[in-house]
């Protein structure tokens, strides 16, 4: 628990400083830099590297794009919503969290996509104790955003973390008619609500690792790495403010 405490402060830290850079007119490419060279400078080891031939330190992605975007040449423009995804491994643990930030003024429709989506995350953690089902977190995440009216990406899920980035069990962002495991004191958890603004549908494009939204229309990722313990839950991936 302790080097999961470690990996997680680490990659809060990294994101903490990548929030404050995603600003119009830089490249998606000199995040991941930045991001990249944090975690390095720590004694990390960018856990999404190498993961599954993904190329980069980061899943960088703006408004259409869901996830697992590919950091590049994209300027980023007044107004876009950019989610920056990252894990980090740090002396064998891994954590892994995700941000999305409004690069100068969001759209007002954004801006509630952005707040509803960090609002599910908060209640998930909130309720996040030993004893309740996964599927607990599951059905707070979708009360949260179907309150709001707006899609939930079906496929892409949460999951245990800490060994490996991707662990039993997955964590829905809505309840799929079953229980799912009970949460137990010591397992570490990311949660991620995914949310769009109109038809959870998406595609995948030629680049073989961005998701879309068929609409065009924004997508948000928010996502903490949680320890379930005595009393509740911890977050480990908090950012320094
Ligand atoms: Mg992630
Ligand atoms: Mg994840």
């Amino acid at each position: 628990m302790e080097l999961m405490r470690q990996s997680g402060q680490l990659l809060g830290l990294t994101l903490a400083e990548v929030e404050k850079a995603i600003q119009p007119g830089r490249s998606t490419a000199e995040i991941n830099a930045l991001a990249e060279k944090i975690i390095l400078e720590h004694g990390g080891i960018p856990a999404f590297k190498g993961y599954l031939g993904f190329p980069a330190a980061t899943c960088i992605t703006i408004n259409e794009e869901v996830v697992h975007g590919i950091p590049g040449e994209r300027i980023i423009a007044e107004g876009d919503l950019v989610t920056v995804d990252c894990g980090v491994s740090l002396n064998g643990m891994i954590t892994d969290s995700a941000i999305t930030v409004g690069a100068g003024k969001l759209s007002a429709e954004n801006q509630k996509l952005l707040c509803t989506a960090e609002k599910a995350l908060l209640k998930a953690v909130e309720i996040a104790r030993p004893g309740i089902r996964t599927s607990e977190i599951s059905k707070i995440i979708e009360k949260t955003v179907r309150k709001e009216g707006f899609g939930i990406v079906e496929d892409l899920t949460g999951h245990g973390v800490g060994f490996e980035l991707h662990e039993d069990p997955y964590i829905f962002n809505f309840f799929n008619g079953k229980p799912g495991p009970l949460l137990q004191i010591g397992m570490t958890l990311a949660i991620e609500p995914i949310i769009t603004a109109g038809s959870p549908k998406t595609k995948t494009l030629a680049d073989k690792w961005t998701i879309v939204t068929k609409d065009g229309r924004a997508a948000v990722q928010v996502e903490h790495t949680i320890a379930i313990t005595k009393k509740g839950c911890e977050i480990l991936t908090k950012r320094p403010k």
